[in-house]
This record gives structure tokens, sequence and C-alpha cells, in this order.
């Protein structure tokens, strides 16, 4: 036999190891889970694979995935004859965890107060593969790359090392054994021998999927024989090919569960049937909870493609806009290639087509929300109300219907944040615009010199707190025939009647003659710093504040700017 090498594993994949093992997941019945959608993502990409280049020699005649209990020895084999890995894929996928953010993560996973969180964030990072080593003290993997006849055995106890060797004689695919630890119900470990438990996870968990999980079982006659049979575990039913009053709301959340990892149920159900020229299905899900990674660069949208219940794609960005990346769901559309390209889709008529008509579903379903149970809709906005927030600048075709949904802090009331409809509606009399302010926190908002005068007169201001804020007000022109302005930017002066007559004003006449030199000595004394120095009534009890130009870019903005090294 060839040689054993010995590797070490990298180092945040050991200590994210320790983690996984040692104290992450209380449920420990997923480790089968993520391995059947391991082996299903692997008989997906050989099914692709061979669709797409025809000079790929693999057989796709009975793809399914096998379980395997061997009792004397006590292990359990998760078996694919999906696409396989070369050596180098071993290496680089199972024992490095190349994604970026994984220190991020360790460090949210470390904070984080209950067992819950750290699963719904390890859940989302999908150590998935790691989990074996909550139940097994040792794992062994046989693999062998499709294409290629050289197999590949990995094995390590999860403590550090792994041993890889070249081996003859492996079929195409790749088989999990599990060497497990004993059942202990008190660390959550269950006898996972045991074909019921086997049986009951993969119902849980598994039944979507959409290859067969079978495992061999014994049929008992009525005359008492037994004769072995190979079953069936799921169902492969495709939920969202089914009609809506025949699916329950526990079906709904599972299936949820399954494609988003998430440990919650979902805070929105869509579920639509488009027929007519161009099929399509599509099942959507707000999330009740937004996850760790929504900012980072690589989050990713949470749409799969599917054509006739084959899985295309992960993220499909041409049928969600960035702003809802959120969203998670399955949308199945009848009549695409199955070799269609992220690129060919992006400029697919039909496609974005479709992708509007999601859009006006998901923000729809949110509206709905909004007006009939204020309650969960506070809780929605607190999760994605920012990312939305990213909307009203990226997509002006809906940015009437994403105000609507704004919810911002105002100085109306200081516990309840106000839509911007409800602002409208508090307006004064002869108030033609909706005054807001930036700021970094609520406190500086509310204490801003800039705000003196429009307390003393009793105009509402809303205050704008997020990095996000700036941009989008400076852009929006309008809601509903009422300009956003900006306290803090160019002429704001209350004092002066719209009609313009204010030179007529004796008052400010002879304050103005009263500084007549003083300005003009401050302007040219401070002129590093500022343009100009004048007049203001915007202040009560301040002596002086800094404005922008109407269109300078904001303080808050600026430093964001130079944050992200622009
Ligand atoms: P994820 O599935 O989220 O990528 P995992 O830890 O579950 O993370 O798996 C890591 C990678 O190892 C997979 O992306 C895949 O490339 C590879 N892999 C795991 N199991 C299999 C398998 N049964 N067949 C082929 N490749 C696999
Ligand atoms: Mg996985």
């Amino acid at each position: 036999a060839s040689s054993v090498e010995t590797l070490e594993f990298q180092a945040e994949t050991r200590q994210l190891l320790r983690l996984v093992i040692h104290s992450i997941y209380s449920n420990k019945d997923i480790f089968l889970r993520e391995l059947i959608s391991n082996a299903s993502d692997a008989l997906d990409k050989l099914r692709l694979e061979s669709l797409a280049d025809s000079t790929v020699q693999a057989d796709t005649s009975d793809l399914h995935i096998a379980l395997e209990v061997d009792q004397d020895a006590r292990t359990l084999t998760v078996r694919d004859n999906g696409i396989g890995m070369s050596r180098d894929d071993l290496v680089d996928l199972i024992g490095t965890i190349a994604k970026s953010g994984t220190a991020g993560l360790l460090e949210k996973i470390k904070e984080s107060r209950d067992a819950a969180t750290a699963q719904s964030l390890i859940g989302q990072f999908g150590v998935g593969f790691y989990s074996a080593f909550m139940v097994a003290d040792k794992v062994t993997l046989r693999t062998r790359r499709a294409g290629t006849d050289a197999g590949t055995r990995w094995e390590s106890d999860g403590e550090g090392t792994y041993e890889i060797q070249a081996v003859d004689d492996l079929p195409v695919g790749t088989s999990v054994t599990l060497h497990l630890k004993p059942a202990d119900s008190e660390d959550g470990l269950a006898d996972y021998l045991a074909e019921w438990k086997i049986r009951q996870i993969v119902k849980q968990y598994s039944d979507f999927i959409r290859w067969p999980i079978r495992m061999a079982a014994e049929r008992t006659d009525a005359d008492g024989t037994t004769t072995p049979t190979v079953d069936t575990l799921n169902s492969m039913k495709a939920l969202w090919a089914r009609p809506r009053n025949e699916v329950t709301e526990t079906e709904y959340n599972e299936f949820y569960q399954q494609i988003s990892h998430d440990w919650l149920a979902p805070a929105e159900t869509i579920h639509m049937r488009a027929e007519g020229t161009f099929e399509y299905e599509a099942l959507l899900f707000i999330p009740s909870q937004a996850p760790f990674d929504l900012f980072s660069r690589e989050t990713k949208r949470g749409v799969q493609l599917y054509v006739k219940r084959v899985f295309i794609m992960d993220d499909c960005e041409a049928l969600m806009p960035n702003y809802l990346r959120f969203v998670k769901g399955v949308v199945d559309a009848h009549d695409l290639s199955l070799n269609i390209s992220r690129e060919i889709l992006q400029h697919d008529r039909q496609i974005r087509a479709v992708r509007r008509r999601l859009v006006k579903k998901v923000l729809g379903a949110i509206k709905d929300m909004q007006a009939k149970d204020s309650e969960r809709y506070a809780r929605l906005w607190d999760q994605f109300g920012r990312v939305l927030k990213e909307g009203l600048v990226e997509d002006t075709d809906n940015s009437q219907a994403l105000l609507e949904l704004v919810s911002a802090a105002s100085t109306h009331d200081a516990e309840k944040p106000t839509t911007l409809r409800a602002y409208v509606e508090r307006m004064k009399d002869g108030q033609d615009t909706i005054y807001y302010l930036t700021g970094e926190t609520r406190a500086t908002v509310e204490n801003s010199p800039h705000m003196e005068a429009f307390t003393a007169k009793g105009y509402e201001v809303l205050i704008l707190t997020d990095p996000i804020d700036e941009i989008w007000a400076d852009q929006i022109p309008a809601f509903d025939g009422h300009r956003l302005q900006s306290i803090a930017k160019g002429q704001v002066d209350l004092d002066e009647p719209a009609d313009g007559d204010q030179e007529s004003d004796p008052e400010k006449t002879k304050r103005e003659a009263d500084f007549a030199t003083l300005l003009p000595w401050l302007t040219t004394t401070l002129s590093e710093q500022v343009k100009q120095v004048r007049l203001s009534s915007r202040l009560t009890t301040s002596a002086a504040c800094i404005v922008g130009d109407a269109h300078d870019i904001s303080p808050t903005l600026e430093k964001m700017y130079r944050a992200t090294g622009q």
C-alpha cells in the first residue's frame, strides 16, 4: 500500500473543531443532516457536470445516498456516488477552512451568550463536515473524484492532525465512516446505530433532499418471516411544487430551517406560482433574525434556482436584489436550460420580470405586516431595516414603496419611531418639507445646535443615525410630494416667511447692522476652516454652529468614506 502522510489542520480549523466538538451543538442529531447535505451537493455537482460536459465519463443512472450501519464495528457510513474529491480537494476543503470571516465568526461565537445563538452562527457558516466529530471519535473518509482513477483515504480523530493515503479500487464518490462514541443521553448522544433513530433524523431534516436516501432494512411479513429489503427514507417531495393549501405551517418551517440553517421559524412565508408563458414556482421566506454576516462583503443572497426540481445554483443574484439578500427560498423555473449561466440569467428578460414580481411580493408582504402587526413589523425592521434602506438608493423603481416602510426615530416621540407617512400627517400648517438631521447617535443629534430653532418652534425632525441614512436621505428627492431637507445643510431659516419679504423685517435689518463688521472679520480670520460666516436664526442658545453647503458631504459620511479608504 502507498505511504500514509500525516498533516496538520490549519490553526483556525483546529479552534473551530474544538468548539464544534465540545460546546456548540446541543442537538447532536444534525451531524447526519450535514453529511447528507454534502452527499446531495456532490450528486448535484456530478449531474450538472455530466450535463454540461458530455466528455465526463460518469455513471449518473442511479445517483443516491446510502446509509450503512455496522453494529459490531460500531460504525455509521454515509455513502454517495457523486462527484468525489481529489487528494488536493480533500486537503483544501476538509483540512482548511479557507473561507474569509472565520476569525470574526470565532469571535462572535465566543461572545454569544447562549447555545442557540452559537448554533445558528455556526450553522450559517456551514462547518458541516466537522459536526461528524460531535458523535464520532474517529472519522474515515474514502473518496474518488469522477473522471480520475486516484482514490484517497482520509482519517482523523479531530484532534489536530489527519492522515491521508492514496488507495486503489474505490468507486467514484465519497463514503464517510463515523466510528461512533458510545450513546450518552446526558451528552445528547443518541444511539446512532439504531434504525429508528436514523429514520427519524432523515425524516426531520432531509426529507426534501432530491436524491433517494437508502438504508438496508428487514421486512417482516404477515407470517412472521423476515426478508431483507432496501428502504428509501426520504419523500423527495419538492414542497414548492405542491398546492399551497396542502402544505402545513410545520412543513414550511421545517423546509425553511433546512435551507437556511436557521433555528427559528421564519417571520414570513411567501408561496406563489406563476402560470402562462413563463412558468415558475417560488417559495420565499423572510427570516426572523438577521444572520451575523449580513453586512460582510461576501454575504450571499439566499435564493436558490431550480429548473424542474433540478438544483441549479445557490445565491441567485439575478432573482433577488442585493438589498433583499436576507430573503431565503427557492425559485423553480420550468423553461430554462439546465446549463444556464449566471451571466445569461442576468440579462434574460423573463428572469428580470420574475425578479420584479418577487421584489413586489416581498415588499408587499412587509407592507402587510406593517399594517396588520406593528410589533412583528418593528422586530423585522430592527433586524433588516438597515439593509432595506440600501434599496432606497439601489432600486429607484421601488423607492416610494420602500419609503413607506421606513421607520425612523424622531423628535416627536422619544420611545417610538415614526413612518414618513405619519410624519407628514403631523406636519404643521404651512410646512411642506420633511426635516431630518443625521448623526452618530440619537443623543448627538438631539443635542446638536442645528436642532435648537426647530425644537423651539415645534417642528418635528427625523433623527437618522445609520450611516446609510446620509445617502438615501440626500438622494431621495421627495416623499409624497414633500422634499426631504437636512437641517444641517444650506439655508434653513425658519423665521422667514415663504413668500420672501425678508428685506422688510426690521429686526433682522437691525441685527445685520450690528454684526456688519464682525461677520467679514470672522470670515477672513477663519478662511482656512470655513467658507463663510453668516448670521443665523437657527440657534436659540448656542452662539454658533457649522453648516454644510447644500451639496457638501456630511461629517458622518466623510468619516465613513475615510474609514473605507475612499
Ligand atoms: P459546506 O458544505 O458548507 O461547503 P462542509 O464542511 O460541509 O461545508 O464541506 C466542505 C466541503 O467539502 C464541501 O464544500 C465540499 O466541497 C467537500 N465535501 C464534503 N463532503 C463531500 C462529499 N460527500 N462529496 C464531495 N465533496 C464533499
Ligand atoms: Mg456541508
